[in-house]
């Protein structure tokens, strides 16, 4: 157990160290797959397109016929609508309509888009010639056989289904989700929806890292609320142990008397307790008992959010299988308020963001930053990153800011 003071990088390598990736697969409806992993790398075995096609409602011509005969008048060969294709190659002086996605008829290598004809007495007129392979989408030019269209790893969205769709998949392999558990540790907490006692508060935590994990589309098992009580711990760590990859508790992580969380994991398994030069943030515990790792979120509401999103959600990613992972989108904005405060740690600040006339971000960290007030973050639009090092900030200094939702 080290009690080092790391940065939010170093126990971001440590943690996906630990966390190894699942590696059943089972295979889904293409229809179900959204924002899961794909299991397999993706080779086309069809080209798209599959034969040259108009890019445009218009006509198909010959340019090189055009420029012989020197007429711009050109008689109505036939007309050929997506899903057929001509039967005869197009001949000279003649002009085939086309609309777009219906394959190019032989002899033709253009096509003129409508707005560029006319019609007088039957006949097409050609008001601008146009270039050879205007308006021809190639065979192949998307996708040729033999492509690797996705990697293994990729955690797929509406543009990778289609790709695969339009392979003629219906069904993906993809890894089995992820089952993570999430509880609340304290003997403070009182159940939503429940009565609370004069001693007790309303638990909040589990909601928010659920909502988190939601977005990662993990199978979520809620172990309610645990007690700051040795035994019910510790028959809920090997409980969980049994069922899922995952377990994210929060609270009972710090020096309190009643802090049993990290004592209980090291005694059943493995355990690392770190204090992350984050704020807020802090004490955060990863363990391990069997194959099931646990993250020990500090049990403060703001403190949880925010490690949730900087560390379990990462982890959770690479559990899942994906293989790249991308750090919170952040943009440069203007800090417009001044700001002192005692260097040392990354301070994720509550914020509001607002674009200004010129286009460009402009962030007012609150006043109050305490890691007990909820109400910071459902004020917040953005956490504004202070370095570690820096102790002031002064109106126009430039700041990274990451929005809570993009
Ligand atoms: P702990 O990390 O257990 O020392 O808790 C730190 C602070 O967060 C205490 O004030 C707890 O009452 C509070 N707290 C712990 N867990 C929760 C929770 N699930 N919901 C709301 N507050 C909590
Ligand atoms: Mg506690």
């Amino acid at each position: 157990m080290s009690s080092k003071w790391l940065s939010l990088e170093e126990a971001l390598t440590q943690a996906l160290n630990a966390a190894s990736a699942v590696s059943d697969i089972e295979q889904v409806s293409i229809f179900d797959a959204n924002n899961r992993i794909l299991a397999q790398d993706i080779v086309a075995n069809v080209d798209v397109p599959p034969w040259d096609n108009s890019a445009m409602d218009g006509y198909a011509v010959n340019t090189e016929a055009l420029e012989e005969t020197g007429s711009t008048k050109l008689e109505l060969q036939g007309v050929i609508t997506a899903g057929m294709r001509a039967d005869t190659p197009l001949q000279k002086g003649k002009a085939f309509k086309i609309m777009t996605g219906a394959p190019v008829p032989d002899n033709a290598n253009a096509v003129v888009m409508v707005e560029n004809t006319s019609e007088c007495d039957g006949q097409i007129i050609i008001n601008k010639s146009p270039l050879p392979h205007e308006n021809i989408r190639k065979k192949a030019n998307d996708i040729a056989c033999g492509d690797t269209l996705l990697q293994k790893g990729t955690r797929m969205h509406a543009e990778h289904l289609m790709l695969l769709s339009s392979q003629g998949k219906d069904t993906v392999e993809v890894f089995r989700k992820l089952r993570v558990g999430v509880v609340a540790t304290g003997s403070e907490l009182a159940s939503p929806g429940s009565t609370r006692a004069d001693t007790q508060i309303y638990e909040s935590n589990r909601v928010g890292i659920c909502s988190i994990l939601q977005n990662e589309n993990v199978e979520l098992i809620d172990f309610g609320i645990v007690e700051d009580d040795e035994v019910s711990l510790r028959k809920l760590f090997i409980d969980a142990s049994d069922r899922v990859d995952v377990m994210v508790s929060s609270g009972g992580v710090s020096v309190g008397d009643a802090d049993y969380v990290k004592d209980i994991i090291a005694e059943l398994g493995a355990i690392d307790f770190w204090k992350i030069a984050v704020k807020p943030g802090k004490p955060f515990a990863l363990g391990k008992i069997h194959n099931t790792l646990f993250c020990g979120l500090p049990g403060n509401p703001v403190s949880s959010f925010v490690t949730a999103k900087l560390l379990v959600v990462p982890i959770i990613k690479k559990m899942q299988g994906q293989s790249e992972y991308h750090a919170p989108l952040s943009v440069n904005a203007t800090i417009m308020a001044p700001l002192k405060r005692r260097a040392g740690r990354r301070d994720f600040q509550r914020a509001t963001m607002v674009k200004n006339a010129r286009g460009e971000w402009e962030v007012t960290p609150f006043k109050s930053q305490s890691s007990g007030v909820m109400t910071s973050i459902t004020a917040a639009n953005c956490l504004m990153i202070v370095p570690e090092d820096v102790s002031e900030l002064n109106i126009g200094d430039t700041v990274q800011v990451m929005p809570l939702h993009a």
